[in-house]
């Protein structure tokens, strides 16, 4: 892996479209949860005005624009509000996207995720903060790792669990990555792997990046990219991006 800094106007040539994961790189890691009986409390984070801003910037250097996160739609909408005419969302790990109000479904999980739910529903652990309002993917907010969660995952041949450092994802095995939202988006577009570049700090990235013509990792620690850029910083590692590409596009 090489620094950002080491990019190119030749390594920029084919890029058309520009992926971003959402925490950790356009917004600072950590999802404030509460839940408590029936009441779910999600705190919505705000991309800063700066970011909105370099995202138009892009877009108006011909860059076609995707966000690519493990969140719900209804909270990638309202974060992304200003710039959704020319914005697509590909939301839950890959699992569907949204563009200009059109809904594409990437994959069913119903069958194979509905049984585990009341499962885990009923594992009763203080380290447990709450489950994120999902539709596709099963996401469980805990203050470190809970070992009843992933063995109750791991008894199922279908599922497999992947851990961010904050919460659970519980996802289709194989299928249900960022990766498959990606082909999609591809094909939507109609797009080539090299005609992307694609910037993700965590392991749910790792698919994501690896179907990227230009990977950047914003955590080396956890992704490999073809660049790097530090995950703390002065800048949040898409500012450091943004400010980069477009430095290098006339
Ligand atoms: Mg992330």
């Amino acid at each position: 892996m090489e620094p950002l800094e080491q990019l190119t106007k030749e390594d920029l040539a084919p890029i058309k479209m520009i992926v971003f994961d959402v925490d950790g790189v356009l917004v600072p890691r950590g999802t404030k949860i509460h839940q408590e009986g029936n009441t779910t409390t999600l705190e919505t984070k705000v991309i800063a005005e700066k970011q909105i801003e370099q995202i138009r910037e892009l877009n108006k250097k011909g860059f076609l624009i995707n966000i690519s996160s493990g969140r719900g739609l209804y909270m990638l909408q309202e974060m992304f509000r200003a710039i959704l005419p020319f914005v697509s969302l590909t939301y839950e790990s890959g699992s569907a996207t949204w563009y200009q109000g059109k809904l594409y479904q990437h994959i069913n999980s119903f069958e194979k995720n509905k049984d585990i739910f009341p499962k885990l529903k009923a594992v009763h652990d203080e380290r447990i903060k709450g489950f994120e309002p999902k539709e596709f993917i099963i996401t469980i907010h805990c203050t470190e790792k809970v070992q009843k969660i992933e063995d109750i995952v791991n008894a199922d041949p279908n599922l497999c669990t992947v851990w961010n450092g904050e919460a659970y994802d519980i996802l289709i095995k194989n299928d249900q990555t960022k990766a498959l939202g990606l082909r999609h988006v591809r094909d939507i577009f109609n797009l080539q792997k090299e005609n992307v570049m694609a910037i993700g700090d965590n392991y749910n990235d790792h698919e994501l990046l690896e179907e990227s013509g230009l990977p950047i990792s914003a955590d080396k620690s956890r992704v490999e990219g073809r660049f790097y850029v530090p995950l703390e910083g002065e800048f949040l590692p898409a500012d450091v991006l943004m400010q980069k590409v477009l430095s290098l596009k006339d």
